[in-house]
């Protein structure tokens, strides 16, 4: 396939792989490859989806400067677009995050101002706070993904229907997290009208107060998780979790062993939070009495998670590896 387009016009249409080497009860288990977006992420698709309402509403002008806080994949995928469309992207993000996420925005040309970690929401230097300043200020479209209605669009227009039409309508249920809740939104709106009784399964982190909430309509105390860009200690705004008809919390220590399990058996390299979701969706499968067909999403590639995860000494480090793999070995390696 050759395309004429531009890296833009790669977004979607991602493939869908079913996985054969896992156990998955008396289930189809099948992968949807957001990792192949031209950023790398599902998030390609809310940045574009974002930015082409702003520029149709005039809330961004040609050459004009865009805003958001983050430092995850919303920000890779708007540096791009903002690369290769020509405007300019602030990104304001907190001091915690990994060197490599930081240097990997700038490359992209974003300019980047940290700001502090340790403060919470309503604090002038909070990032979101503070992003939402600056764009006022400087008069900058301030992207918002946790209340901009363009990112859940982006997933009913485009996410939901390529997963109908991949597996011929063929659907009982769906695996997703909640960072913004945009992908869960999305996809539900879109199974609501075409085949409303596919299971809506949402895949939340240890520590998140999201499953609970879904189970008992309580915001409970947020604890701290090491899995990355989904689970959230608030609901949010843009998020509709009102059909979300199954909910599973998963340990970190089961969304890595499930993400590393994943690469050795299938072969597929992916991020944290495809771990999370992976092993939601196994526990999901293995549940089930009657054979059924069951996406999962590779949000992201392991490939920014190889120090981490993938990596036995972080592992133990977290405590959640008991005996480092290589034994004294690994101090020679170092
Ligand atoms: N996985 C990863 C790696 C992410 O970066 C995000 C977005 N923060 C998600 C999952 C969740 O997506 P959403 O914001 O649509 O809920």
């Amino acid at each position: 396939m050759t395309n004429y387009n531009g890296p833009l016009a790669l977004i979607g249409d991602t493939p869908i792989v079913e996985l054969t080497h896992l156990d998955t009860g008396p289930c189809r288990l099948f992968a949807k490859l957001e990792s192949q977006n031209p950023g790398g992420s599902i998030k390609d698709r809310i940045a574009v989806s974002m930015i082409d309402a702003a520029e149709k509403s005039g809330a961004l002008k040609p050459g004009g400067r865009i805003v958001e806080a983050t430092a995850g994949n919303t920000g890779l995928a708007l540096a791009l677009v903002a690369t290769l469309r020509g405007y300019t992207l602030t990104l304001v993000i907190p001091d915690k995050m990994s060197r490599e996420k930081i240097a990997h925005v700038r490359a992209l040309g974003a300019e980047v101002i940290l700001t502090r970690s340790d403060v919470p929401k309503g604090h002038p230097e909070y990032y979101q706070d503070l992003a939402q300043r600056i764009a006022k200020e400087t008069g900058a479209f301030f992207v918002d993904q946790f209340n901009n209605p363009n990112n859940p669009a982006a997933h009913e227009r485009s996410t939901g229907p390529e997963i109908y039409k991949q597996l011929d309508g063929k659907v009982d249920a769906i695996v997703a997290g909640v960072g913004s809740g945009g992908t869960i939104t999305g996809i539900s709106r879109y199974f609501a009208r075409v085949s409303p009784a596919t299971d809506i399964v949402l895949a939340d982190p240890k520590g998140s107060i999201l499953a609970e909430y879904i189970k008992s309509g309580d915001v409970g105390e947020a604890g701290s998780w090491l899995v990355e860009g989904i689970g959230e200690d608030f609901v949010p705004p843009v998020s509709d979790l009102s059909r979300v008809t199954h909910a599973y919390t998963i340990t970190d220590g089961e969304s890595f062993a499930a993400a590393r399990e994943l690469l050795l058996k299938e072969g597929i390299l992916a991020g944290s939070s495809s771990g999370t979701l992976l092993a939601a969706a196994l526990r999901y499968c293995r549940e089930q009495t009657e054979p059924k067909r069951v996406v999962t999403l590779i949000c992201d590639s392991g490939n920014k998670y190889l120090s981490k995860m993938y990596d036995d000494r972080w592992l133990t480090d977290q405590g959640l590896l008991e005996r480092p793999r290589f034994g004294d070995l690994r101090d020679l390696i170092a």
